[in-house]
């Protein structure tokens, strides 16, 4: 093996670093750096290009500016018990520039170069800049900084710039040359330059050319390990798992199909065939299926569940709320009593006791559906007097069909008789945890998995998110759809009286509308008193209309009622709280008015626009934001600008960073320090069929042991991602 492997390198403290003793070796550890491998991999976040530094004779004042320059003079001044100001005279032998900082940290040297960022103004006649950034450019004995370009590391607390860049230098020095895992012909065909070169190019450029070129090296690696750790698991928990292998054939699709009011889109005939063929297979399936907000997945999904239990087995659906559960079970309910699947009723009260009567096989083919969340329950066979231990004893004895539920379904002990497909709902929710729950109901084999998401991300980065699941997409809308115009309105009385006036008129005509009150963050009990006052406050200003409320402070019998009356058509405008977010269906809804639009995450607004325009009716939501951060602007700015959900997704990634879209949820994503899931999608994609061809002609990654050594030792050792045995 040429050279000394990454994962060799990780097993090196830092402290075995020329220059670094315990000290700096600590402040290291606290910033989570390590080992050697650590150091090599902690990359500059910028680079100083020192011919682009200002001459002072010359620096723009009130701009954005890096000057260069030795320092003359340093005074330190104690102005308080806790603070210091220090001042620098610095010169470019011209001109020169006095720096201010109010910080006891900081150690300049007379003498040494730096270069200082930040603004200039003229104070008392001169140049001065306030806090500045500075880095240190001399570098002592070595000639880190002789070259034009200086490498800005992230900082460490406790370490100077020029110290880190010191030991970044050592450490490179020490592990020269670094081995490469990846051989040549594979370098050649995917591009990519090699792993010593890029270390060396990332943290000492000598053009700033050379550095995408290794920041591309780098985010292929570290995308690389990510991925070979997924196809590992995915090939020990699908390839090699027994499943079950569905009659995809039968009665009861055949029913449904058949006599669905409208024809499949293009789209959706395609998905129910990927998803035909993981059922047929005798691997479990793990499938995500993604599509936009209305793009009709429900049906999908019911067909999925429908070749399970043809078979003879079960099937549960579970939802993220209660709300959207109740929905679930009533819309499946009245798909099977379209195609004709509905079990006779049976009176249940009259009947007690006498549960064999539901075991006793229905003449033709029939559907029995249940609903269990943690506040109701309820079968589509039996009229009165069902209670929910009689559901939950008739699930067990395998006399439900399909169970849909919240999260009760996999806390409250409920216990499948042949749990043989699950889906699981999750919207725009990412749910690693209830996933893996939900598949430990099933005994001597693994259900088949389908999880609905209305998250438009990448395919690519889906797969890599959801780790192990291959991906369909929606990519087409029933036809028919209208897209939903949207509008900005201001807060005043002024502004509001035309949204109240679009109101009126679609009322009038017929449809329905939605009044969704601004979020308060972390309290539900505060956003329900505001959902309450603004139904009073609209009760007056349209007391013509016959208005509903609806927030999570309601008992769900509460919820229930006022979503069924407003779902019948009996109230006009439905005043609520994000509660009806996730994925409410009301086709005759036309008006969506967003109060405090841009407090709004642009997931949550894209999700909320999407409960209108479903029926189709021409629908119009109105924003309703007067913004005071760049944030909130941009996001009005988004809307208005697109209704493509995917372009918004980028966008929303893209204002709050991968770290806080994805990382609490996903272990991997969050730890990626020089991949950027968004720009380096088409690394991202090249790494995992690289990953993936590799584990399918090495699945013990045998022949590949560096490989093996780096994804292991560098991804953690208890992380869900790694290759457990
Ligand atoms: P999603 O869950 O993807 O947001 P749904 O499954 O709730 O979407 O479907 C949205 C609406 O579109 C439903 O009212 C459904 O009956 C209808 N629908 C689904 N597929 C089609 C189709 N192929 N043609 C016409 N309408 C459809
Ligand atoms: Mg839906």
């Amino acid at each position: 093996m040429a050279g000394r492997p990454l994962s060799y390198l990780a097993s090196i403290p830092a402290q075995a670093v020329k220059g670094i003793g315990p000290r700096t070796a600590k402040k290291l550890a606290e910033a989570g750096i390590a080992s050697v491998a650590d150091l090599l991999l902690h990359v500059p976040r910028r680079y100083l290009d020192r011919s682009q530094l200002f001459d002072l004779s010359s620096v723009p004042l009130g701009e954005e500016v890096t000057v260069g320059g030795t320092i003359v003079s340093v005074r330190t001044r104690r102005l308080s018990r806790q603070r210091t100001m220090i001042d620098a005279l610095v010169s470019d032998g011209t001109n020169v520039v006095t720096a201010v900082w109010f910080n006891p940290y900081l150690k300049l040297v007379e003498g040494s170069e730096v270069a200082l960022s930040g603004k200039a103004e003229r104070f008392r006649g001169r140049l001065q800049m306030t806090s500045p950034a500075v880095d240190r450019l001399d570098g002592g004995t070595e000639s880190l900084v002789t070259g034009r370009i200086v490498p800005i590391h992230p900082g460490i607390a406790g370490l100077s710039p020029h110290q880190l860049r010191v030991s970044i230098h050592n450490a490179l020095q020490r592990s020269q040359p670094v081995h490469d895992v990846l051989d040549p012909e594979m370098l050649r065909r995917l591009g990519l330059v090699d792993r010593a070169t890029a270390l060396a190019a990332i943290h000492f450029p000598a053009t700033l050319a050379e550095v995408a070129p290794a920041r591309k090296r780098l985010a292929f690696d570290e995308l690389f390990r990510l991925e070979v750790a997924l196809a590992v698991r995915k090939h020990r928990q699908i390839e090699a798992v027994t499943g079950v292998s569905h009659q995809i054939d039968g009665p009861l699709l055949a029913a449904f199909l058949d006599t669905l009011p409208y024809a499949l889109t293009t789209a959706q005939r395609r998905t129910i065939a990927e998803i035909q063929q993981d059922l047929a297979s005798p691997h479990p399936m793990h499938r995500l299926l993604q599509g936009e907000v209305g793009s009709g997945k429900t049906v999908v999904a019911f067909a999925a569940l429908l070749s399970g239990v043809q078979g003879g087995f079960q099937g549960a659906v579970m939802a993220p709320t209660e709300v959207l559960a109740e929905q679930h079970y009533l819309g499946m309910s009245a798909m099977i009593a379209d195609a004709g699947l509905a079990p006779p009723p049976i009176d249940a009260a009259a009947a007690p006791g006498q549960d064999e009567l539901f075991s006793a096989p229905p003449d033709g083919p029939v559907v029995r559906m249940a609903l269990v969340t943690s506040s109701s329950a309820a079968v589509n066979f039996a009229a009165g007097g069902t209670t929910r231990r009689r559901i939950v004893d008739w699930i067990a004895a395998g006399n439900v069909d399909i169970v849909v539920g919240t999260h009760a379904l996999i806390q409250e002990g409920l216990v499948f008789h042949r749990l043989g497909i699950a889906v699981v709902d999750e919207q725009h929710r990412f749910g690693v945890y209830q996933r893996v729950r939900l598949r430990e109901k099933a005994a001597t084999y693994d259900p088949d998995l389908l999880i609905m998401t209305a998250t438009p991300i990448p395919r690519t980065l889906a797969m890599t998110l959801y780790g192990d699941l291959d991906v369909s997409v929606l990519d087409e809308m029933p036809p028919g759809r209208i897209p939903v115009v949207t509008r900005l309105a201001g807060k005043r009385p002024a502004d509001l009286e035309p949204v109240y006036d679009l109101i009126r008129s679609e009322v009038a005509a017929g449809r329905q509308a939605f009044v969704v009150c601004p979020l308060v963050e972390e309290s539900d009990k505060l956003e329900a008193a505001s959902a309450t006052a603004e139904h009073e406050r609209l009760s007056a200003v349209l007391p013509e209309l016959r208005l509903g409320l609806l927030h999570g402070q309601l008992r769900p019998s509460e919820k229930d009622a006022v979503m069924h009356t407003f779902r019948r058509g009996e109230l006009d405008v439905l005043v609520a709280t994000t509660v009806i977010e996730v994925g409410i269906d009301i086709p005759n809804a036309t008006v969506m008015v967003i109060e405090d639009a841009d407090r709004f995450g642009l997931s949550q607004l894209h999700q909320l626009r999407g409960r209108v325009g479903r029926g189709g009716h021409p629908a119009t939501c109105v924003l309703v934001a007067e913004p005071t951060t760049e944030d909130g602007e941009t996001r009005m700015r988004a809307m208005l600008a697109t209704t493509d959900g995917f372009r918004l997704a980028e966008e929303d990634l893209r204002i709050r960073g991968q770290g806080t879209v994805l990382g609490a949820r996903q272990a991997g994503i969050k730890d990626l320090k020089i991949a950027d899931i968004l720009r380096d999608v088409d690394v991202l994609a090249a790494a995992r069929s690289e990953a993936f061809a590799l584990v399918a002609a090495d699945p013990g990654l045998a022949e590949h042991p560096d490989i093996g050594d780096e994804v292991r030792i560098l991804l953690g050792a208890d992380d869900e991602w790694l290759l457990r045995s």
